[in-house]
């Protein structure tokens, strides 16, 4: 019996995560859940970020992890988030940050005359390395003379590895094209190795179209022809800001799922939007993004039936405007999940 820890964490993630229990419960009642305080409160209650030892348990008893937001206003330096979602991604070396970026309902999609087949993308964002390991330093902090710097970190065993797996899925789902996105006219030395790694691993998928794109011009491409993307590989950096632009063209960040992977290994599953204080303890937040997000881990668990079920009742709830807020309708967290629920096949 597979088993996950749930970490609803702060603002709305336990209202979100709530609701996707109640799908995960309706569809996979065998999943054995265990469920970790962790977050903003815990932090103010007693210090604890996150044990070593629950880290050790989330990287060899869990078959995933599933995490609902963090942040806090109350905790300004965020270091909670920083060593719980960092720290996993770190630790358990989640190299892969996995966010499709699917158009459900072509009304919530902010480009004009467009169908849900326009958008229908995957992201892979290396997500262990980059400019978002901490490296660097500051001198003289505070005077006028001060000196900030920041690291990117480019291995060759980190650029490989997740460009490979970005080959291999395109591979295993039938897609055609992965197109490899940096900025190598200005970051030269980094980028350059990203550069030959991609042609490297390109060669061995003769059936598979390489394209390559400045993150500047992909930025643009993706809203002029969001279609001529079938798979995007990319640094953590660059993977963070395009998946948030992927969100937008999907309908927002409240219909974004994430994983973060490490096959045969480890896995952290979460919405792709934060904690959202300002609408925490409303009961309103959109519970979609989560939703899918439950969807992806049972796909993880072997299930990928049950996350084709998801995706089609979040898609009828979609077309019949049986939505949150957000996005024009009146539904609770709660009712908009009720809805979902009934929409199941
Ligand atoms: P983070 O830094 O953790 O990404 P953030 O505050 O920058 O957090 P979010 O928490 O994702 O970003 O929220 C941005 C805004 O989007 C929120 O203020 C909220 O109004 C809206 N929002 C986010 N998630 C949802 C949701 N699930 N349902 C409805 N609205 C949401």
């Amino acid at each position: 019996m597979p088993k996950i820890a749930v970490v609803p964490g702060d603002g709305i993630g336990p209202e979100v995560i709530e609701q996707g229990l109640r799908v995960l419960g309706a569809l996979a009642p065998d999943v054995e859940l265990e469920h970790f305080d962790l977050g903003a409160e815990r932090y103010l209650r007693d210090g604890t970020t996150m044990p070593a030892d629950v880290m050790a348990r989330f990287g060899s008893e869990f078959a995933g992890v599933l995490l609902g937001a963090l942040g806090d206003p109350r905790v300004p330096s965020n270091v909670h988030a920083k060593d719980i979602l960092l720290g996993s991604r770190f630790q358990l070396d989640l190299y892969i940050n996995f966010r499709p970026c699917k158009l459900l309902d072509a009304r919530y999609c902010p480009l004009k005359n467009r169908v849900e087949a326009d958008v229908d993308f995957v992201v892979f964002r290396e997500n262990t390395e980059g400019l978002y390991t901490g490296v660097g330093g500051q001198f003289k902090r505070g005077t006028a003379d001060e000196i900030a710097m920041e690291q990117e970190i480019n291995t060759r065993k980190g650029v490989e590895r997740i460009i490979r797996a970005a080959f291999a899925w395109a591979r295993d789902n039938g897609r055609r094209r992965v197109c490899m996105s940096d900025k190598a006219n200005a970051m030269r030395h980094g980028h350059d190795l990203w550069q030959r790694v991609f042609k490297e691993v390109a060669a061995e998928y003769p059936d598979i179209q390489p394209s390559h794109l400045y993150v500047d011009v992909l930025c643009m491409r993706l809203v002029q022809a969001p279609q001529d993307f079938d798979v995007i590989v990319t640094n953590n950096l660059f993977g963070d800001i395009v998946t948030d632009l992927g969100a937008a063209l999907q309908g927002g960040i409240g219909l974004a799922a994430s994983g973060n992977l490490n096959p045969g290994k480890a896995a952290l599953f979460e919405p792709v939007h934060g904690s959202a204080p300002d609408i925490a303890g409303k009961g309103i937040a959109n519970p979609v993004a989560t939703i899918l997000t439950v969807g992806m881990l049972l796909a993880w668990l072997g299930r990928k039936n049950d996350e084709v079920r998801i995706q089609r009742a979040i898609q009828r709830c979609l077309r019949a405007g049986q939505v949150t807020r957000e996005l024009g309708g009146s539904l609770s967290s709660r009712e908009a999940t009720d809805a979902v629920l009934a929409a199941l096949d």
